[in-house]
């Protein structure tokens, strides 16, 4: 994470110290980040939601650090710069085997691309630092160089799967790509006679065949109603369903699986907070802070909301980048700033926030903070107590997981003085037709059956992607981001929509003469899947002055021959 900048600073202390000039401030003690004071204004205090529970809290604006909790040997907590990115990828135990491997008869048909020769570039050693911007995302003024997600000192191999080609490369500094697509077999087809290239992962990730057959499993062996009976599948489904709940706490870096609710995905997840603390706790003249960039399920909840409780939504700008303006996010924030609610990672544009800055800031104005991290899970290691935020919530088909399923974590101190939002059974400690209570949190939030064989299905994605290690796949997909971005902007008449320094693998782009409906047309006629259309982002791409955009997004298992192919359909139409 980069240093603030020193105006920057300058800035938050300058508005904070201004808007508490009639309250002594008293310092700053030793690790509170930023040079902020550490004591905020008396007039934020007053303006603190009346939760019950929080006046015990010695300091409720003061901002946890995170500590330890009780899962000490979890991949995603650690911190970045310790990460050594020599290790090369466990073995997966889900994958089928590794595939055949051939010498290349003819590599070019093979892989769309002429076969690396010897004067290709070797591949760029990952350094910490390199590990540490891949982790953070894209900067495009890196150099870019070709070939380099699959290894350059690798050997090459042919491996076909019905005729789609990958490429093995055994190496510690990229991905086994051949490998990995034999995990998922979807990816083992052709459309329109053309080998599948999936490149809308953004919209939804392929499912390998662990998180199949953990389903079907489930639902062959286990499948029981869970929490209240006493038989033996009663008691495996749960522990399975509860199991799954750990590894989210784990993945996640929660303090506790008590942290984590179940739910259908991101979307039922924020609505879920908007209902509770949004109604609970949001009064006339509230704001509420969004940024540009965000996905419409992280807007529409919050109208809702706003308009029943009479709170305003203010929007949070970006720059010609997509980059949030910082400035204006300071400028924007106040004491009646009630909620923050930022997407970690743009889907319309691939910007990635610096959220973990932005929850501080906002915490120094008693605001609650909610992230979502529908595209940030599947690409970045996430950990949400060194985050900082209340909520974050994300989706599981987003990550190699089954639809229908989705988490929402909730820091503890919010447990209790949370209301629930659903009710029925499983939510409940007692009901009379005079009174019901409810049970504790996670179970408070979770009425009803819940999706239990999907929960099991998430687990099984969460366990695959950590096996292959999330610094690993952002540094693969780093490249082919790299790779796609420079191949395209040399396009004549194509112009790419969100140009942040710090990206997820996503690319929006538009091209002079053909509409973007054409353009997605014209790649499925090559078996290129990419998703075309507002990406329900409306507000992110009228800032650029555009309604749709085709947008290319790639995954663990894309590979740079895919990218070479949707290259070269794209540059056809530009010629036409
Ligand atoms: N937020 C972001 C950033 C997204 O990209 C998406 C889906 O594309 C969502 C929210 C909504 O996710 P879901 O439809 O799985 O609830």
């Amino acid at each position: 994470m980069e240093p603030f900048p020193a105006d920057l600073i300058a800035q938050i202390a300058t508005k904070l110290f201004r808007e508490s000039s009639h309250t002594p401030t008293t310092g700053v003690p030793a690790g509170v980040p930023h040079g902020v004071p550490a004591v905020a204004p008396d007039n934020i205090r007053e303006r603190l939601p009346t939760i019950p529970g929080m006046a015990s809290h010695p300091n409720p604006l003061a901002i946890p650090e995170a500590t330890h909790g009780s899962f000490p040997n979890v991949p995603h907590a650690v911190p970045v710069h310790s990460m050594n990115p020599s290790v090369a990828p466990s073995p997966m135990p889900g994958s089928m085997g590794s595939p055949t491997m051939q010498s290349p008869a003819n590599p070019t048909e093979l892989f769309g691309r002429a076969a690396p020769s010897a004067s290709t570039p070797a591949v760029r050693p990952m350094t910490q630092d390199g590990l540490q911007r891949f982790v953070h995302g894209v900067r495009h003024q890196t150099p870019v160089q070709r070939n380099d997600c699959l290894g350059g000192e690798a050997t090459r191999v042919r491996t076909r799967y019905d005729g789609i080609a990958a490429i093995s490369s055994p190496t510690s500094q990229g991905l086994d790509v051949g490998s990995i697509r034999n995990d998922f077999p979807i990816l083992n087809q052709r459309v329109h006679g053309q080998p599948l290239a999936w490149l809308d992962n953004a919209a939804t990730t392929q499912k390998p065949q662990v998180v199949i057959d953990a389903i079907s499993e489930f639902y062959a062996t286990d499948n029981s109603n869970i929490h209240r009976a006493a038989h033996t599948l009663a008691a495996r489904a749960t522990e399975a369903y509860e199991q799954a709940r750990t590894t989210v706490a784990k993945f996640l870096g929660a303090r506790s699986e008590k942290d984590i609710v179940f739910a259908r995905g991101t979307t039922e997840a924020i609505n879920l907070v908007a209902n509770t603390y949004g109604l609970r706790y949001l009064k006339k003249g509230d704001e509420i802070l969004l940024s540009m960039v965000e996905h419409h399920a992280n807007i529409v909840p919050w109208q809702m909301v706003a308009k029943r409780k009479g709170a305003e939504i203010k929007v949070i700008p970006v720059n010609d980048r997509g980059e949030i303006i910082m400035d204006e996010y300071l400028r924007l924030l106040n004491p009646k700033t009630r909620i923050v609610s930022l997407t970690h990672a743009s889907n319309s544009l691939g910007t990635i926030l610096p959220v973990a800055e932005m929850a501080h800031m906002a915490k120094r104005y008693g605001a609650r903070v909610l992230v979502d991290g529908a595209q940030s899970v599947s690409h970045m290691p996430v950990n949400v107590r060194s985050m900082g935020c209340d909520f974050f919530v994300f989706s599981g088909h987003k990550i190699f997981g089954p639809t229908g399923i989705g988490a929402l974590y909730i820091a503890e101190e919010l447990h209790d003085v949370l209301p629930p939002w659903q009710g029925g059974g499983n939510m409940i400690k007692n009901v009379t037709f005079e009174k019901t209570t409810y049970s504790e949190a996670p179970a408070k939030f979770e009425a009803g059956t819940p999706n239990i064989a999907d929960a099991v299905g998430l687990k099984a994605a969460l366990d695959y992607v950590s096996r292959i290690g999330l610094p690993n796949i952002a540094a693969h997909e780093h490249s082919l981001l790299e790779n796609a971005t420079q191949q395209l902007s040399a396009i004549p008449g194509l112009r790419i929509i969100g140009t942040a320094r710090e990206k997820v693998s996503v690319i929006s782009f538009v091209l002079e003469g053909h509409s973007t409906e054409e353009i997605g047309k014209a790649l499925d006629q090559a078996g290129i899947a990419v998703r075309s259309g507002h990406h329900c982002a409306q507000p992110s791409l009228r800032r650029f002055g555009v309604e749709t955009t085709v947008r290319p997004s790639f995954s663990l298992y894309n590979h740079a021959g895919e990218i070479d192919r949707m290259v070269d359909v794209v540059r056809s139409l530009a010629r036409k």
